[in-house]
């Protein structure tokens, strides 16, 4: 009834709508053999909020319908089990040689051996991929169903030579819901709080969000930051779709804040410096035919203002990378059905629907109109990367500091189209020396723009912009960063790697995305049972997974050495008595289903070290984790975080409301993390009690971790879980101490620049970082820093530094590089960089039977800084080991 109602309100509103000029995409003339969204979605496009499932329905239906012109292709499951897909629309004749084409666009995609008559044959004659995508993230709703007009419009339209030209020279994919688990979750909350008519007022429950609303998929990542990293099944499968299809243009279709208009492209400054002159002038091209249809239908839009093209994450940069011209399209939400704007007027879903399919179909209409264009500068940009000879040449990663952490970067790298090469043997090169088994990448290949980015330490940000960033903080305004200014993969996957003027020239074998990392150990010589290296967080994978299997472990953090093979602190033993009968066939499968090693051991004798019948060595249980969900924590903390211990280490995590842990029986658990704070952080979530009970926890023999902000709530003094202060910005005046008399003593001002002093703001914190990869050093005498004598890439963001901590307070396990070898990667800028030198990153303190940890800077964002797993799980896994409370 209620449903009913409110597509007849749409109708009317649609019907009332000015009668558009005859060439407009609102007045088609449409075959009736196509099924509408009124026939097959119960409701006309805008008029409701088509569910994810739905949507999928619909494009099924339009196949039915139509399956000389148009395919769906399943390309991923969410972690709800929901399906992604896709549709290719093209005409019948496009879509008979649709294999034939492929081939085609492969050959384009890489050029090298191609010569230029058939280069030029081949760009003449295949049509332009166009990659249309919406809703990444669930809680930006219109683009979905403007997906679906657009695929409507594409296959009903009748005599319409616009539609008729897109058909002949493109084909069309259009992937309506890239996030189907968010987009569920924001009708869930939108439908449970509807009533009898849409509300438009913004602070209704209908518009308003309970934690972590619809924006992240089911593990709370953003995925428009995910694209390089390919963490979640969602954009694994979209990256390999991109990488059958090759698009020349793509665009992912968003929403912003209601009170906006519509932004498109161009994008904003700075753009990455591997972004060549042709995509510009692109996004020009499209973003002025924008202009036009947006100028006649009277729709408001702005460009250039926001939305930058530098960070590689992004769903319009990875393609860009890839040679595609690739934009963001941004329209104001009415995260509902209607909103009222500040300005009074009302923005119908309807209105955001129409904006975004106008500006769909207008993406299409250019490339059919300049299909040659786009190939040849698609095609060219690929080679133009192939033969590229300036700058370094390639990249070469170690395996000795982190085999298992390489293997899995050069298999990531693989599998976003980027070519990989192991080297045979050990080898001299590029001034080092390497394992048997180093990789190679050549930047001298189609996709060296996107390998180049992602493998060195920095990517340089223009000299202008960031001249102008300096100038507006002295005038005492934000940086114009949009995200991070660092993601050199090397660094945060804490693989080693050098990069080299010239290519090397090694001999190599091309590396397969599904490659098995190679394990080692026998079962031979195992009478007393086994030892794994504490080497890298493969190793850590299989102790947590033989654990989990009842297998008894010991830790120590002391080295020991066995002959002439030397552990690590932090290896651990693993003795067959007290084992399940299956310990061999146990370790072996693990061992390879991993890809991690052990080595067997006859005795329990040393050479030198501790025994393991010593002292120095702990029982490792199994951690029974929790942690901290809900209002309170950061969305974009807790979910990563789970993720990487259950998805990438096996390790389940209980995840409990804040609101709720008072009456949570802490007692079952080994191990509870505190994500970083949402909005409503920890005092006023947890407040005192909370505290007390941590503290309870802690002392009874918990081990309670807190990751990047959550330890400022650890640390204040009404809290005191942890002995750390943060600092005020070196050369701040501190606050004068009365604020509130209603005159003030008087001060001579000699000088403009004493004026911009008393101006500057009193007692300020230091300035904000966007996020910079700063290097880590480990202190050898904390067991929290097992595995790192090394060091570590953290990334920096914010303005948090803590103060040096006293010896007999706490242990400083990891603490910041001195000023000369801090940034390792990105921007800091230059007061914050030496404030931070040598200033703590990981603190570490026993207090009672327990153990509290704090990292400074959060390991787990976005889940793309591998290389700090191990220190996550030496907290949770060892963490537990080092406690001393009943079991
Ligand atoms: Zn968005």
């Amino acid at each position: 009834m209620m449903r009913h109602l409110l597509g007849a309100f749409f109708g009317l509103v649609l019907l009332s709508a000015p009668v558009m000029a005859q060439s407009s995409p609102l007045t088609g003339r449409y075959d009736p053999a196509i099924p509408t969204a009124q026939t097959a979605l119960g409701h006309e496009f805008g008029a409701e909020i088509t569910p994810p499932d739905r949507a999928i329905a619909y494009l099924h239906a339009l196949q039915a319908a139509a399956p000389d012109r148009v395919r769906v292709v399943e390309y991923a499951t969410s972690w709800e089990g929901r399906t992604l897909a896709y549709a290719i629309i093209a005409n019948a004749d496009t879509m008979q040689r649709l294999d034939a084409i492929q081939a085609d666009l492969q050959r384009l995609a890489d050029p090298r051996g191609l010569d230029a008559d058939a280069r030029d044959r081949l760009i003449a004659s295949t049509p332009a991929v166009v990659w249309l995508s919406y809703g990444v993230h669930g809680d930006e709703i219109s683009s979905t169903d403007a997906g679906l007009r657009t695929a409507y419009h594409l296959l009903a339209s009748r005599n319409d030579a616009g539609v008729d030209r897109i058909l002949d020279q493109t084909i069309i994919i259009i992937d309506p819901v890239q996030n189907p688990d968010g987009r569920a979750r924001f009708l869930n909350s939108f439908t449970a709080a509807r009533g009898l008519r849409p509300d438009e007022n913004r602070f209704t429950a209908e518009h308003d969000q309970p934690w972590p609303g619809g924006r992240v998929n089911h593990y709370l990542f953003d995925m428009n930051r995910d694209w390089f990293a390919m963490t979640q099944p969602e954009t694994r499968g979209r990256v390999a779709a991109m990488l059958d299809w090759r698009p020349v243009v793509v665009v992912d279709a968003h929403e912003m804040g209601g009170d906006s208009s519509y932004f498109f492209a161009p994008s904003a400054e700075p753009f990455n410096p591997n972004v060549v002159q042709s995509q510009r002038d692109a996004q020009d091209l499209i973003g002025r035919n924008h202009a036009r249809w947006f100028d006649r239908l009277g729709y408001d839009y702005f460009t250039r203002e926001v939305f930058d093209a530098f960070y590689p994450g992004y769903g319009d940069m990875w393609p860009t990378l890839q040679g595609a011209v690739a934009m963001t399209y941004e329209q104001a939400s009415a995260r509902g059905l209607v909103w009222r704007r500040r300005d009074a007027s009302l923005l119908s879903y309807g209105d955001a629907v129409e904006h975004h399919y106008v500006a769909s179909l207008s993406t299409a209409e250019v490339v059919a109109a300049n299909r040659e264009r786009f190939v040849r500068d698609f095609a060219e940009f690929r080679a133009s990367a192939a033969n590229d000879t300036s700058g370094p040449q390639s990249v070469l990663l170690d395996l000795g500091s982190n085999r298992w952490g390489a293997e899995r970067l050069a298999r990531s790298l693989v599998a976003q189209g980027i070519e990989v090469g192991r080297v045979d043997g050990p080898v001299s090169a590029c001034g080092a020396r390497f394992a048997d088994g180093a990789f190679e990448v050549r930047f001298n290949q189609p996709a060296g723009r996107l390998a180049r980015t992602l493998l060195e330490d920095t990517t340089e940000l223009p000299a202008d912009f960031m001249r102008e960033q300096e100038s507006r903080r002295a005038r005492g305004l934000g940086a114009e960063l949009y995200d991070v200014t660092a993601w050199s993969l090397p660094l945060m996957h804490n693989v080693h790697a050098v990069s080299c003027s010239r290519s090397a020239g090694l001999a190599s074998e091309a590396v397969a995305a599904d490659d098995a990392i190679a394990s080692s150990g026998s079962n031979d010589g195992a009478a007393w049972g086994y030892a794994i290296a504490w080497e890298d967080a493969g190793q850590a994978r299989l102790v947590a997974a033989l654990v989990a299997a009842g297998v008894p472990a010991r830790t120590s953090d002391v080295a020991f050495r066995i002959g002439d093979r030397t552990f690590p602190r932090g290896s651990v033993v693993v003795p067959r008595h007290g084992a399940p009968a299956n310990l061999d066939s146990l370790i072996s499968r693990l061992g390879s289903e991993i890809g991690a090693s052990y080595v067997g051991l006859d005795s329990s004798w040393v050479d030198e070290g501790p025994n393991p019948g010593s002292e120095n060595f702990m029982d490792v249980p199994a951690p029974r984790i929790a942690m901290l969900w809900d209002d309170g924590t950061d969305a974009n903390s807790a979910g990563p975080t789970r993720y990487v211990l259950e998805q990438r280490y096996g390790i389940p995590v209980s995840v409990i409301r804040a609101a709720s842990l008072g009456r949570a029986d802490l007692s079952l658990f080994d191990v509870l993390i505190l994500p970083e704070q949402g909005r409503s952080g920890y005092s006023s979530v947890l407040g005192s009690s909370g505290s007390a009970q941590l503290t309870r926890f802690v002392r009874a023999g918990g081990v309670l971790v807190g990751l990047g902000d959550a330890t400022r709530w650890m640390a204040d003094p009404d809290v005191a879980l942890v002995p750390a202060r943060r600092e005020r910005a070196a050369d701040t005046a501190r606050p004068a101490a009365v604020q509130d008399e209603a005159v003030v003593d008087a001060v001579v001002l000699a000088s403009a620049d004493e004026l911009d002093a008393v101006q500057a703001e009193q007692g300020a914190m230091p300035a904000y970082s966007p996020g910079a990869l700063l290097h880590v050093e480990a202190n050898p005498d904390a067991w929290m820093s097992a595995g790192y004598s090394g060091g570590a890439a953290v990334l920096v963001t914010g303005s948090d530094i803590y103060a040096p901590i006293s010896r007999d307070e706490a242990d400083t396990a990891m603490r910041f590089a001195g000023p000369d070898t801090l940034v390792a990667g990105g921007y800091m800028w230059a007061e914050s960089a030496a404030q931070i030198a040598f200033k703590p990153f990981l603190i570490s303190n026993s207090m009672g039977a327990g153990q509290v940890i704090a990292f400074t800077q959060a390991p787990t964002t976005r889940a793309y800084l591998e290389g700090l797993d191990l220190l996550l799980l030496n907290a949770v896994l060892l963490g537990p080991a080092h406690s001393r409370g009943m079991r």
